[in-house]
C-alpha cells in the first residue's frame, strides 16, 4: 500500500455555528487521525523540516513517537527546543516553515506537522489537568539575577532557558496579564486563553517569577532594575504600538486601532458581557483596514460580537495577503465580505462625531515594491463611499519608545526597533533584546527563536566570555 497523498483535515466548526461564538475553531486530531498522519512521514534522512522550523523542532523524531503512541516521548522531543508547543502548534505558521520545506509536499500534501505538535501538546495539557507535569531538567543555582521585560513568546523562551542554566530569572511585565500578544492580541477562537495561563504555570514551575503591573521605563527603569542586583536585562517589549493612516477623519468616534479594539476583547473580555461590563463599540456594518493576520482577527472578532456586516478593506489583492491561508479562508467562510484593491482616503462623522462613512478609492497594482510585492496605486476618480458604524485599522505596528526614550546609550534604528549585534547584545552593556522589537511585528516562533538565542548569549555574558 503506497503512502496517502492527502493529509488527514482537522475536524472545525461549522462556520455558521462558530461565527456566533468565541470557542475554538479547529477542534484538534483524535488518536486515530495524528496517527495515520504521523504514519504518512517519510522520516527522511535529510529532514529539511528541522531547519525551516525557527526553534530547530526535531519533527521526524516525535512524529516517529506519536507512530509508536509515545507521547510523553514526544512531548519530551519538542520540550527540548520549544516550551509553548499548545500555543505554536495552533498559530505557528507552518505553511511557510517546517511545512513548506516537507518532501512530502513533492507528491502530496506536506505532512500537518503544525497539527500533530497541538496534538501531542493538548495531549500533555490534559494529563497536567491529572497533576502529572514533567518539568524539563534544571542545573544548580547560579546565584545570578536576570531581568527579562515583557512577557510575551520573546520573553519567555528566553526566561524558561536562563531558569533552565540555574539563574534567578525575573520577568516584569506592563499589562496585569502576562503572555503578550498570545493574551491580550489573538482572539479565544484561534487561541484559548486557559492555554497560555496553562503554559504559564509551567514556567513558574521552572522557577521563573513573575511581576505584572510594571512598565519598565515608567515604574523603574533599566539602570535601576541593574542598581538592584539584576546583572543583565533581556528587552522583550514586543511591537505593539498601532499604525494609523493619518487620513481625514481617522479621529472620529468609533475608530479604534485593531489592537486597542482587541486588547478591549481579549484581554479586558468585554466579549465576556454582561459578566465583564467592558465598553466597546458593537458596530453593525465594519471595515477592517489591512490584509495581515491582525485585520482577520479584528474581523472575525467584530463578527462574533454581534456585527451584520464585516468588510475587510485591503489595498492589494488576495495574493499579496500577508495573513495565514487558513485564516483568510477561515474569514472568508464565515462571511466577511473582502473589498480587495480598495483603500480609505477618509472618513465622514455624524452630527455627534461618530463615522457613519468610509470614502474609499479602488486601487491597481504596479510594479514590485522593496517588499517584493507589486505596489497599489490609486485608480483616480474611483472614489465611492461605504456605510459604516466602526472602523478597526489594522494595517501594522511599531515598537512602543519608552524603553528607548528612559535607556541612555540604547541604540535604535528605523520605525524604533532596538538594534542588537550578533549575539542579540545591544548598544548597552549586558542588555540584550529579542523578539519583534527587534525585527518589528513578525511571529510568535521567530520571537521564541530570538528570546532562545539571548538567553545562550546571556549565559555566555554572565560568565565573562562575552
Ligand atoms: C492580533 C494578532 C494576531 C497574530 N497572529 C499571529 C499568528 O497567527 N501567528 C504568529 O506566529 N504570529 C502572530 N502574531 C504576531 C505575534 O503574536 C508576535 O510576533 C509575537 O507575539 C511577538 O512576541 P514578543 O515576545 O516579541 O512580543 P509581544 O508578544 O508583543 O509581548 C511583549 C510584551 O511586553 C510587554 N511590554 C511592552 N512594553 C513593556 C514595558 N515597557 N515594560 C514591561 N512590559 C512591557 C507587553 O505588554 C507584552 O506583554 C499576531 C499578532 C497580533 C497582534
Amino acid at each position: 500500500m503506497g503512502i496517502n497523498k492527502k493529509s488527514v483535515p482537522m475536524r472545525e466548526q461549522p462556520p455558521e455555528q462558530r461565527k456566533h461564538n468565541f470557542l475554538e475553531v479547529p477542534l484538534g486530531y483524535s488518536k486515530e487521525e495524528a496517527t495515520l498522519e504521523a504514519q504518512r512521514c517519510l522520516q527522511c534522512p535529510t529532514h529539511p523540516c528541522v531547519d525551516g522550523c525557527p526553534v530547530h523542532i526535531n519533527i521526524p523524531a516525535f512524529i516517529l513517537k506519536i507512530r509508536q503512541n509515545k507521547l510523553q516521548e514526544a512531548i519530551d522531543i519538542i520540550h527540548q527546543s520549544n516550551l509553548l508547543p499548545a500555543i505554536t502548534g495552533r498559530v505557528c505558521p507552518q505553511e511557510d516553515q517546517c511545512q513548506a520545506v516537507c518532501i512530502m509536499g513533492n507528491v502530496g500534501d506536506p505532512i500537518s506537522i503544525g497539527r500533530l505538535e497541538r496534538y501531542v501538546a493538548d495531549w500533555e495539557l490534559e494529563n497536567r489537568k491529572k497533576g502529572e507535569v514533567k518539568i524539563p531538567e534544571k542545573l544548580p543555582p547560579k546565584n545570578k539575577k536576570v531581568a527579562i521585560i515583557g512577557s510575551g513568546p520573546a520573553g519567555l523562551s528566553c526566561a524558561a532557558d536562563l531558569a533552565k542554566m540555574g539563574y534567578d530569572v525575573t520577568i516584569f511585565e506592563g499589562f496585569h496579564k502576562t503572555g503578550g500578544v498570545l493574551t491580550y492580541g489573538i482572539p479565544e477562537f484561534r487561541l484559548p486563553k486557559w492555554i497560555v495561563e496553562e503554559e504559564k504555570k509551567f514556567f513558574e514551575k521552572l522557577g521563573v517569577k513573575f511581576e505584572t503591573d510594571v512598565l519598565v521605563g515608567r515604574t523603574i527603569t533599566i539602570k535601576e532594575l541593574m542598581e538592584n542586583g539584576f546583572e543583565a536585562v533581556f528587552i522583550g517589549t514586543g511591537a505593539g504600538l498601532p499604525r494609523f493612516m493619518h487620513i481625514p477623519g481617522e479621529n472620529l468616534d468609533g475608530i479604534y486601532s485593531a489592537n486597542e479594539f482587541l486588547t478591549r476583547v481579549n484581554l479586558m473580555k468585554a466579549y465576556k458581557f454582561p459578566e465583564y461590563d467592558t465598553p466597546i463599540k458593537i458596530g453593525k456594518r465594519v471595515a477592517v483596514i489591512g490584509g495581515g493576520n491582525v485585520a482577520m482577527d479584528a474581523a472575525r472578532t467584530a463578527l462574533r460580537l454581534g456585527a451584520e456586516h464585516v468588510f475587510l478593506v485591503y489595498r492589494r489583492s488576495r495574493k499579496e495577503m500577508p495573513a495565514r491561508e487558513e485564516e483568510i479562508a477561515h474569514a472568508e467562510e464565515e462571511g466577511i465580505e473582502f473589498m480587495l484593491l480598495t483603500n480609505p482616503v477618509r472618513y465622514i462623522g455624524d452630527e455627534k462625531g461618530f463615522v457613519k462613512q468610509a470614502e474609499c478609492i479602488k486601487m491597481k497594482l504596479g510594479e514590485e515594491d522593496a517588499s517584493g510585492r507589486r505596489r497599489p496605486i490609486p485608480i483616480e476618480g474611483s472614489e465611492f463611499k461605504l456605510d459604516v458604524d466602526q472602523v478597526i485599522v489594522a494595517i501594522g505596528t511599531t515598537p512602543n519608545p519608552i524603553i528607548a526614550k528612559t535607556t541612555e546609550g540604547l541604540k535604535t534604528g528605523r520605525h524604533g526597533v532596538i538594534e542588537v549585534d550578533e549575539n542579540m547584545q545591544t548598544s548597552v552593556k549586558g542588555v540584550f533584546a529579542g523578539g519583534d522589537i527587534v525585527t518589528g511585528a513578525a511571529t510568535v516562533i521567530t520571537a521564541m527563536g530570538a528570546g532562545r538565542k539571548a538567553a545562550a548569549s546571556i549565559d555566555k555574558y554572565l560568565r565573562g566570555e562575552l
